[in-house]
């Protein structure tokens, strides 16, 4: 599938829930953002970036693969930490953000169960960063120095 890139209009939308989680089709494009994702090297990958205004996002780290549908973030730690992030729709561009050093997530994985995450470091990171795209915020609004390579 093909990314889109900033500044496009479809990165900015409101993501909508998934109806039918396990339907078809929402099971076809979880497999589509899968391979995209790994054909990009990528850490995650949120419906919005492939043109679907869609609340999924899928997320592998260190092969360990997540898969998010209708994510609801349930609590975040007081604290934050600093890191380099970057993005598919930017393409060579990390950016120093804030992020919250602890998550917990409510979300619906492929087989349509529900399911808690509770994630830190690296996993955290990059599920608020997923999450955000669905709510059309990008790094660029969460960071004030821009890095490019
Ligand atoms: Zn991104």
């Amino acid at each position: 599938m093909k990314i889109l890139e900033y500044p496009n209009d479809a990165l900015r939308e409101i993501s909508e829930e998934v109806k039918d989680p396990t339907g078809v089709e929402v099971k076809q494009l979880i497999l589509d953002m899968i391979q995209t994702l790994r054909a990009n090297n990528g850490l995650g990958l949120a419906a919005p970036q492939v043109g679907k205004n869609l609340r999924i996002c899928v997320i592998e780290i260190e092969n360990e693969l997540f898969v998010l549908i209708n994510p609801e973030i349930k609590t975040l730690s007081n604290e934050k930490i600093p890191s380099e992030e970057g993005c598919l729709s930017f393409p060579n561009k990390f950016m120093n953000l804030q992020r919250h050093k602890r998550v917990k997530i409510k979300a619906i994985d492929l087989n349509g169960k529900s399911q808690i995450i509770r994630a830190r470091g690296l996993l955290a990171r990059v599920i608020q960063h997923e999450i955000d795209h669905l709510n059309g915020v990008l790094i660029v609004d969460r960071t004030e120095e821009v890095n490019q390579e």
